[in-house]
């Protein structure tokens, strides 16, 4: 077997491959290439070291010499030299290299969990300025930005204006809003015309209802209950909540060096990311509880919210139509299942008191005459 190391000459500077073998104490080294020279390293006189990672190496090292050789290869036969120096060297040296191994590795686990640690905290300490900003913002802004997405969000529906349609839905959105209307919001609803079954809300209270949904729903006890959820959207505030969530870092920033101005042009420009308005799965789940709990304060049945989720979750992928809704809300089983649990709880009863009847008729009358309007 061909042993081969590596050999540094001071003065040079590349390594030269060499062959060694050991000849009593003396190590031969011979340029693997012909004619390159020998050397000889007298083994009792070298300084030995272990290097490499984990201590895979043997380093001899005796005036301008210095030999990189494979441990593996080169132990035994030093050690086979009885020369108690080197055998000392060889045990102390492996100790110690695997020993500041080991070390490394816990330094390295050490700054790893540092660096998670203080990521949590960075989230969790801009999670408490999302909530402590919101807090803070007036509702003003709520009915500013929303009034301004509103604008960004007409995507050529015409309105319908025949109070036939609008005033039923009207009169259930402000039924329910009553317990928020003395904090600054200022409802106002939208009737599209439009087959999709959507509705949503903007922050601050612009709230907008497809003609779609209308049809679909069976009373409107189900249409109170999408309104209840939607309005939930906007009281809880879920569009702030949302923007500043986008601009944690920014806001983190400002409240540090103590500049709020900033905030109010900023968040005055998301009216476009509004546009794309979704809402995570714990403001959706938010948003049911609240709103199943707002249809019991207003003394309508509690039912129709889950009966109206159900039928989406049904016709789910099957009618093209339905996606948008869906995929702002996404229905799931277990947000039934946790709304029909927090009906058994309090079932509820009441009625939603609007002229149920002349809306389908209105409807039914198709959009052609329903009174419409571009606005
Ligand atoms: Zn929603």
């Amino acid at each position: 077997m061909n042993l081969v190391g590596r050999l540094f000459v001071a003065g040079q500077k590349e390594a030269v491959l060499c062959s060694w073998c050991l000849q009593g104490s003396h190590l031969i080294l011979s340029a693997v290439e012909p004619g390159a020279g020998t050397w000889t390293l007298e083994v009792a006189q070298s300084d030995l070291t272990l290097g490499g990672f984990n201590e895979a190496q043997v380093v001899l090292k005796q005036g301008d010499l210095i030999f990189y050789g494979t441990r593996a290869e080169m132990e035994n036969p030093l050690r086979l030299l009885g020369l108690e120096r080197i055998h000392r060297a060889l045990g102390k040296e492996s100790t110690r290299v695997r020993s500041s191994v080991r070390r490394s590795y816990v330094w390295l686990s050490i700054f790893v969990a540092f660096l998670g640690l203080l990521g949590l905290a960075g989230w969790w300490v801009t999670e408490r300025v999302v909530h402590v900003a919101t807090g803070m913002t007036p509702v003003s802004w709520d009915v500013e930005l929303g009034k301004a997405a509103w604008k960004t969000q007409q995507m050529g529906e015409s309105e319908i204006k025949d109070p036939a349609i609008v005033k039923p839905v009207q009169e259930i959105v402000s039924l329910l809003s009553k317990p928020y209307q003395s904090q600054g919001y200022q409802f106002e609803v939208h009737v599209l015309d439009s087959p999709q079954v959507n509705a949503f809300a903007m922050p601050g209270g612009q709230m907008a209802v497809f003609t779609g949904l209308l049809k679909e729903a069976e009373g409107p006890d189900e249409v109170a209950g999408v309104l209840a959820h939607e309005i939930q959207h906007v009281v809880q505030r879920h569009g702030i909540r949302n923007i500043y969530s986008q601009l944690r870092w920014q806001m983190a920033l400002a409240v540090l060096v103590g500049d709020g101005s900033s905030l109010h042009a900023q968040l005055l420009g998301s009216g476009a990311f509004l546009a794309g308005l979704s809402y995570g799965r714990e403001m959706e789940s938010e948003a049911d509880r609240e709103g199943l709990a707002l249809l019991e304060k207003a003394g309508m049945p509690k039912g129709g919210m889950v009966k109206f989720f159900k039928k989406l979750d049904k016709q789910q992928g099957a009618v093209e139509t339905y996606l948008k809704y869906l995929s702002t809300h996404p229905s799931s089983k277990d947000r039934i299942s946790a709304l029909e649990q927090q009906m058994t709880k309090a079932p509820g009863g009441g009625s939603v008191p609007v002229d149920w009847a002349s809306l389908q008729t209105a409807l039914g009358k198709g959009s052609k005459d329903a009174g419409r309007g571009r606005k």
